[in-house]
C-alpha cells in the first residue's frame, strides 16, 4: 500500500462488474486443492508471469523505508501489472470491499483467525462485501496506477485479523493513513516496534498458501508443479529440504519454462516467522522425476532485485508453480 493520506470509501455494490462476475468462474483450478495462489493472468496458470518485489516482513526500502511489509507486491515478471486477475486464495466470505488504497481493498475471511486482503484492484470489482467466494473465483482486477507512487501491482495479505485495537482498530499505535476502525490496515509496520508483524496478527503468505493447500498433508495423484517463466539455469536436487536432517544435495536439473513434474509433497515454513527478509522464505517441493528418481527443489528462492537496507534479499521468485489441472 501507500501512506496516501487519502481517506475515501466507495460503496462497492455499484462498481461491481457484471462482465467479470459471470467469468468468475472460468480461471477457477479444479478443486484439488483447499489454497492457491491470488494472482494471474488469463489462461496462464497463477502466479506464472509474477514475482514478488517486496515479500512479508521485508523492509521496502525504496518505498517505505524503516517499515517492514506486512504481505507480498505481487508484479508481472514483464511488462504491466495492470488488468491481472486477482483470485480468492480459498474458500470464504467477502467481509470488505472498498476504500482507496489506491485502488479497492477486498478482505476475504476463511475462518475466524484468518483472512486474505488483496490491495490495489481496479475499481470494477466482481465481489462484493457479504458474498461467499470458492477458491479461484475472481475478486477483480490490479488498477492501472496513474498516481505515480508505485507501479501497477497487488498487495497481499494473510492475517489473523480485521480489524485489531492497536494496529487498525480503535486505536492505532502508529500513525496509519487508514484511520481508525479501517479494515485495510497499514500495510507496514515499524521495524523499531517492539513485535515483528506476526506477533501482530500478519502470516507469511506463501506459507499459509503452501502449508494449507493440502489439508490431510497429502498431495492427490494428478498434482503437479510446473517451471514457471522466471526460472532460469538450474536447479539443485536435494535428498531433504535443506536444512533437515542428512539433507543433502544429490544433483541438479535444468529448468526449462513449461516443463512439469508430479508433486509428491510440500514443506513450507511456519505461518508464523520471526526473519526479517526474503531470505525466511522456506518452500519446498518433493517431484518425480523421469527416471522415478524422486527429489526435493526449491520452489520459492530469494532474490536481490530488490533488497532492505542492510543488502539482504526483499524479492522472492518462485522456479515452480502449482500446476493443478483446470
Ligand atoms: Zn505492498
Amino acid at each position: 500500500m501507500n501512506r496516501n493520506p487519502t481517506r475515501r470509501a466507495f460503496l462497492v455494490g455499484a462498481t461491481a462488474s457484471p462482465l467479470l462476475a459471470r467469468n468468475r468462474r472460468v480461471h477457477a483450478q479444479q478443486d484439488t486443492s483447499a489454497f492457491g495462489l491470488p494472482i494471474g493472468f488469463p489462461d496462464r496458470l497463477p502466479g506464472d508471469g509474477f514475482i514478488v518485489r517486496h515479500g512479508y516482513a521485508t523492509e521496502n526500502t525504496w518505498f517505505n523505508p524503516g517499515w517492514f511489509h506486512a504481505g507480498e507486491d505481487w508484479y508481472a515478471t514483464s511488462g504491466d501489472t495492470a488488468g491481472a486477475l486477482i483470485y480468492a486464495v480459498a474458500d470464504g466470505d467477502v467481509v470488505f470491499a472498498g476504500w482507496e488504497y489506491p485502488g479497492l481493498v477486498v478482505i476475504v475471511r476463511h475462518a475466524d483467525d484468518l483472512y486474505s486482503m488483496y490491495g490495489h484492484l481496479d475499481y470494477a470489482l466482481s465481489g462484493e462485501a457479504g458474498e461467499r467466494v470458492k477458491r479461484g473465483d475472481v475478486l477483480g482486477a490490479v488498477l492501472a496506477r496513474t498516481d505515480g507512487l508505485a507501479p501497477s501491482h497487488l498487495h497481499f495479505e494473510a492475517r489473523t485479523f480485521l480489524t485489531k485495537t492497536d494496529v487498525n482498530g480503535d486505536a492505532p499505535r502508529y500513525g496509519v493513513t487508514c484511520g481508525f476502525q479501517c479494515p485495510p490496515g497499514p500495510g507496514y509496520w515499524p521495524i523499531d516496534a517492539p513485535e515483528h508483524p506476526s506477533e501482530v496478527g500478519w502470516r507469511n503468505p506463501t506459507h499459509v498458501i503452501a502449508r494449507r493447500a493440502f489439508p490431510n498433508g497429502e498431495t492427490p495423484d494428478e498434482a503437479e508443479v510446473v517451471v514457471s517463466d522466471a526460472a532460469t539455469g538450474t536447479a539443485e536436487l536435494w535428498s531433504a529440504p535443506d536444512g533437515a536432517d542428512g539433507a543433502r544435495q544429490i544433483g541438479d536439473v535444468d529448468l526449462i519454462v513449461g516443463d512439469r513434474y508430479r508433486l509428491l509433497a510440500v514443506d513450507a515454513g511456519r505461518e508464523v516467522t520471526t526473519e526479517t527478509s526474503a531470505e525466511g522464505y522456506r518452500l519446498w517441493y518433493r517431484i518425480a522425476l523421469a527416471d522415478s528418481e524422486r527429489a526435493w527443489v526449491r520452489a520459492a528462492v530469494p532474490s536481490t532485485i530488490e533488497t532492505g537496507s542492510d543488502g539482504r534479499p526483499s524479492a522472492v521468485r518462485f522456479d515452480f508453480l502449482p500446476a493443478f489441472p483446470v
